[in-house]
C-alpha cells in the first residue's frame, strides 16, 4: 500500500479537474478537507486548483491550521464562503465545482450569491469519497489501532456485565473504557440491546435492566487519530434458548459465508449475496433487513455499501465491515459484526475479539 501526502492527494483532484475542465473544486466536507490537507478543526473550506490550494477557517483555527497543514491558510472573520469567492476571483477561476452531496441549499445560495462576474457553479460527485476508499498503509495502521482500542475496551466491560445494570451503565462503562485505553471518542452512540429490544437493529441504550436469560446486543465503535472501528457482538446472560442459539449460529455462518467473499476483484454485492443466501438457508432472510456491510475510515460510513445493488469492486486497501443481522420481533436480534482489509487473495479480519456465543 502506497503513502501518499495531502500534496498527492490534492494532485489527484487535480487531474479529475482537469479532466472534467473545470478550474476549480471548493470542498466544503470537513473529513473529506482533512483527508486533503491535515487539518481537523470544525470549521473550514477548501479550493483546489490544478496548480495550488488554499484553506479557509475562523480566527479560532489561526494556531492550529498553521500546525497542521503546511499549505496557505486564510482566516476569514464572519462567513468562509465570501473569502472563498474572493479567492477564486483573484485566481481567475470561471468553472467552479462544488460538492454536490456534501453542501446545504443554504450554502449554495451564498457560493453563488459571491459568484465572480462570468463565474458558474458546476456540481461535482463523490470524487475525494472515492478516493478515499482505498486507505494508505498509515491508514490502515491507524484503523488497526482504533479496531485493536475498541476491542479492548469491550474486554474491559465484559466481565463486569451481570443482571440488575441497565443498558445505559453498559454503554457508559464501554464509552469510559474506549477513552482509557486510547480513544478520542465513541465513533457514534454505543448501541446496548437486551433481550426483545435486541431486534430493533438501531437501539437506544435505555434504563431497563439487565435479567437473567436474555441476549445483549452490543454495537460500538471508536474514532482514534480520526478513524474509526466497528463492532457488534452478542453475548447471553444465562442459559441462551435453543431458539436463540439456532439464530445466532444461523448470522455466524453468514457472516463468515461473507467474510470468505471478499477479495479483490470481488463486487461488494456479491459480499452481500453470500450472506443473504445462508439465511436463506435457515429461514431468516426476511428477517435480515440491512445491507451486509459499509466502508469506515475517517468516517464511519463510507463507500463501499457492501448492499445487493452496489457493483463497486472490492480492492486491495478498502477497509469494510461485515455485518450481517436478523431480527425477531418479541424474540431476539443477532448482528455479528468485524472490520475486514480487503487484501488481493482474500481479506485480512482486523477484530480480534472471539465470534463464539459467550454466555455471561
Ligand atoms: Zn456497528
Ligand atoms: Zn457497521
Amino acid at each position: 500500500l502506497a503513502h501518499p501526502t495531502h500534496q498527492s492527494r490534492r494532485d489527484a483532484i487535480g487531474s479529475l479537474l482537469i479532466d472534467s475542465k473545470l478550474d476549480g473544486l471548493i470542498v466544503t466536507a470537513l473529513p473529506n478537507i482533512r483527508y486533503l490537507t491535515g487539518f481537523t478543526g470544525s470549521n473550514a473550506a477548501l479550493l483546489v486548483t490544478p496548480k495550488r490550494s488554499r484553506l479557509f477557517t475562523d480566527p479560532r483555527y489561526t494556531i492550529q491550521a498553521g500546525q497542521e497543514t503546511g499549505g496557505s491558510v486564510t482566516i476569514a472573520r464572519g462567513p468562509l464562503w465570501p473569502a472563498v469567492m474572493k479567492q477564486a476571483s483573484k485566481w481567475g477561476l470561471r468553472k467552479i465545482g462544488f460538492e454536490r452531496r456534501r453542501i446545504s441549499f443554504q450554502v449554495y445560495e451564498a457560493l453563488k450569491e459571491d459568484l465572480p462576474l462570468g463565474a458558474e457553479l458546476n456540481p461535482v460527485p463523490g470524487w475525494i469519497e472515492e478516493q478515499r476508499m482505498t486507505k494508505s498503509a498509515d491508514e490502515v495502521e491507524a484503523i488497526r489501532r482504533a479496531v485493536s482500542t475498541n476491542s479492548r475496551a469491550y474486554t474491559a466491560v465484559l466481565s463486569q456485565i451481570r443482571p440488575g445494570l441497565s443498558e445505559s451503565d453498559v454503554a457508559a462503562e464501554l464509552e469510559y473504557q474506549m477513552r482509557r485505553e486510547g480513544a478520542e471518542k465513541p465513533a457514534f452512540d454505543t448501541i446496548v440491546a437486551a433481550g426483545p429490544r435486541s431486534a430493533l437493529p438501531h437501539a437506544r441504550p435505555t434504563s431497563n435492566r439487565l435479567a437473567a436469560n436474555q441476549l445483549l446486543l452490543i454495537d460500538m465503535g471508536v474514532t482514534q487519530e480520526g478513524y474509526t472501528s466497528d463492532m457488534t457482538r452478542v453475548v447471553a446472560l444465562g442459559k441462551p434458548k435453543t431458539a436463540w442459539k439456532k439464530i445466532y449460529q444461523a448470522v455466524l455462518e453468514a457472516q463468515l459465508a461473507a467474510i470468505a467473499t471478499v477479495r479483490e476483484g470481488v463486487a461488494a454485492g456479491a459480499v452481500d449475496r453470500a450472506a443473504r443466501q445462508t439465511l436463506r438457508g435457515h429461514e431468516l432472510e426476511k428477517a435480515f433487513v440491512h445491507s451486509t456491510g459499509h466502508g469506515l475510515g475517517l468516517e464511519i460510513h463510507e463507500a463501499p455499501r457492501i448492499g445487493k445493488r452496489d457493483n463497486t469492486l472490492l480492492k486491495e486497501g478498502m477497509v469494510i465491515t461485515i455485518e450481517p443481522g436478523a431480527y425477531v420481533e418479541g424474540t431476539c436480534g443477532v448482528r455479528i459484526e468485524d472490520t475486514v482489509l480487503v487484501t488481493r487473495t482474500g481479506c485480512e479480519v482486523l477484530t480480534p475479539t472471539s465470534k463464539e456465543l459467550t454466555i455471561l
